[in-house]
């Protein structure tokens, strides 16, 4: 049975790309019959509190995008908060350690910004390597002045895939991305570790998101190879853009639900959502159910979708 997912990071008010996204996500998964879990990902819980988890499952439940496990719906991967998740994050971690392929990297974010290193396609440094060599006894040497964050070592090889949307996609691990985080410095696991041990716990057989994760992905396979899980398939859609042609961000007003409830219905909005994705051409307001039928991967676009400037 396929099972999506939505994961959202409730760093914020809800906003259309993050609708779009579970929309895809809820959509893809229903139309095979499959279901759909609500996971929170709110590592970084100085930038996630509660608050805004409630808010986004009170903005999910509004929209009409249902799950079957997760928050308010329970199900046998509780807890579905990845605060309250580290334990499994730490286990993943000592498996990699065995493997030896894990390194204390004590370079702080301004030497890695500093540093003339190439960028990935995340906007990132691809990590130089620095702290690859230190020693044992370097490394317990600098411990003793700043607490290091865990690396993955990763071998100069080309991971490739075939996305469900964008087709191929192919980056060597060494050259493209780098050894990356797996834990902070300050403890916090690492979104790319996190999201895989997850995903194969939930059983996610589908990964449903936007194509500035699409670079995230050669690593997120890699890892499972690493920790001997069984990967999803994953389909990358279209970020939609501001009208200015900006990434857009939880910091725009007036894409944020808040600006956007009082002003129109939830079938308005995913109708009108589901025009700009190609599978509604009319906009007409719709319900979720509504638009299973009208929606297929062949209509939705390649390109960032630009949003049309909005009436006040
Ligand atoms: N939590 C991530 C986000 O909100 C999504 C991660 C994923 O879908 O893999 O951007």
């Amino acid at each position: 049975m396929t099972v999506g997912r939505f994961a959202p990071s409730p760093s914020g008010r809800i906003h259309l790309g993050n609708i779009l996204c579970c929309l895809l996500a809820w959509l893809s998964a229903r139309q095979k019959g499959g279901k759909v879990i609500l996971r929170i990902e709110d590592l970084d819980t100085a930038r996630c509190p509660q608050r805004y988890a409630d808010q986004m499952i009170a903005d999910l439940q509004w929209l009409g995008l249902t799950w079957d496990e997760g928050p308010v719906a329970g199900g046998p991967c509780q807890p579905y908060f990845q605060s309250r998740r580290t334990a499994l994050y730490q286990q993943a971690l000592e498996t990699l350690q065995a493997q030896g392929l894990v390194y204390p990297c004590f370079c702080t974010r301004a030497e890695l910004h500093a540093a003339s290193a190439p960028h990935r396609s995340d906007g990132q440094p691809v990590y130089p390597g620095t702290c690859r060599a230190l020693s044992p006894a370097q490394a317990a040497e600098r411990a003793y002045v700043r607490a290091p964050a865990l690396r993955l070592r990763v071998p100069d090889e080309d991971w490739g895939f075939l996305d469900g949307h964008m087709g191929a996609y192919r980056e060597n691990l060494a050259r493209d991305c780098g050894d990356f985080l797996l834990r902070r410095s300050d403890g916090m696991f690492a979104y790319q570790l996190a999201v895989v041990v997850d995903d194969a716990a939930m059983g996610v057989t589908e990964v449903v998101r936007g194509a500035d994760l699409l670079g995230s992905t050669p690593r997120q396979l890699y890892l499972y190879k690493l920790l001997g899980l069984p990967a999803p398939s994953f389909c990358h859609f279209p970020l939609l853009l501001a009208p200015d042609g900006r990434r857009l961000s939880k910091r725009d007003a007036d894409a944020g639900l808040d600006a956007l409830r009082g002003r129109v219905t939830a079938p308005e909005l995913l109708g009108w959502l589901a025009g700009l994705a190609g599978f509604n051409p009319s906009g007409e307001p719709c319900t979720p159910q509504q638009l299973l039928p009208r929606f297929s991967w062949d209509l939705v676009p390649k390109e960032d979708i630009r949003l049309p400037v909005m009436e006040r």
